[in-house]
């Protein structure tokens, strides 16, 4: 990261940003007027069970469509957005689409809609004395049990949380839960997963698709961890069936990832959804990035 000019939070350069200070200042400004003229989309990627492929849940992902630059991914606005606050609103749009949508798709379909929708959090919102009040006041406006939500942070969001972990009790005192996102990339240590309030862990894709058969692997030793800590675990980055036969092997019960479906705009989780009364597999879905 490049910093001078007094430190700004403008200043820190990103890969794949502009490269131009300018053009950084510029992308802060229209974050700013993005969020009031909501220019952001919601996709929903399934989280399948991995005996049968079913859909267990989704995983809300924002996207920015820029009037200029067409969609542009969340690597190349969060974290500005974290840097310069603009994450606490748009995570409180984020939370209010994404119950409504889910809320609409229970009311629509039933048992074939997702039983869990799960909303990536950062520590910036974490740290918003309402925070907690904003998410519980959006579950009982859409009516939603807070017990179909999961939460989303990474090791590293919690860490900087330190002892400041009380919107997350609350939530999990209210039922939401809380799952560590990228599990195994962060500085956690094993008395940090010991002590903080966490649900699930999310395995990082570099740990699914490492995976040889017939070798001990990270993904086997994270879901021993999982089991003695009392976790419920889940795969990210599934792409190819040998990958997904090796978490079944090893004894993994939930995955998501490329192979089973890409994240879908809520319309095309929508028309599969009408098709799927039964609730049956979602494998083969097309979806976007
Ligand atoms: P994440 O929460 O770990 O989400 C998983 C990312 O991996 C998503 O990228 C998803 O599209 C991608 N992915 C899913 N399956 C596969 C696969 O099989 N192979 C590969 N290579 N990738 C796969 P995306 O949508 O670009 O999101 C990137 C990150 O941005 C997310 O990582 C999350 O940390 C953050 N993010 C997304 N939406 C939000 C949001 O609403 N709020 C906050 N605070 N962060 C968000
Ligand atoms: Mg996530
Ligand atoms: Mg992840
Ligand atoms: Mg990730």
């Amino acid at each position: 990261a490049a910093k001078g000019l007094g430190g700004s939070r403008y200043l820190t350069y990103e890969p794949g940003m502009a490269g131009t200070v300018a053009n950084h200042v510029q992308l802060g400004a229209e974050l700013r007027q993005a969020i009031i003229d909501e220019q952001f989309t919601l996709l929903y990627q399934p989280i399948v069970d991995l005996a049968g492929g079913r859909l267990m849940g989704v995983e809300a992902l924002v996207r920015w469509t820029h009037p200029g630059r067409g969609v542009i991914p969340p690597v190349e606005f969060i974290p500005l957005a974290e840097r310069n606050g603009l994450i606490v609103p748009l995570g409180r749009w984020v939370v209010r689409e994404a119950c409504r949508q889910f809320a609409a798709w229970s009311a629509e379909h039933g048992a074939a809609a997702p039983a869990v929708l799960n909303l990536n959090v950062s520590a910036r919102e974490l740290r918003e004395p309402g925070y907690a009040d904003d998410v519980a006041a959006a579950l009982a406006d859409t009516g939603l049990s807070p017990h179909r939500l999961v939460l989303e942070v990474t090791e590293t969001a919690v860490l900087q949380l330190g002892g400041s972990v009380t919107n997350l009790t609350r939530l999990r005192e209210l039922g939401v839960r809380v799952a560590l996102d990228d599990f195994g990339t962060g500085q956690s240590t094993l008395s940090l997963l010991q002590n903080c309030p966490v649900d699930e862990l999310k395995l990082d894709q570099s740990f699914t698709q490492a995976q040889v058969t017939g070798e001990p692997t990270i993904a086997a030793a994270v879901l021993q961890l999982a089991r003695v800590l009392g976790l419920h675990v889940v795969a990210e980055g599934v792409e190819t069936p040998q990958q997904a036969q090796r978490l079944r092997d090893i004894g993994y019960h939930a995955a998501q990832g490329y192979h089973f479906a890409r994240p879908l705009s809520a319309g095309q989780l929508g028309e599969s959804l009408a098709r799927r009364d039964d609730a049956g597999p979602v494998r083969g879905l097309t979806g976007q990035h």
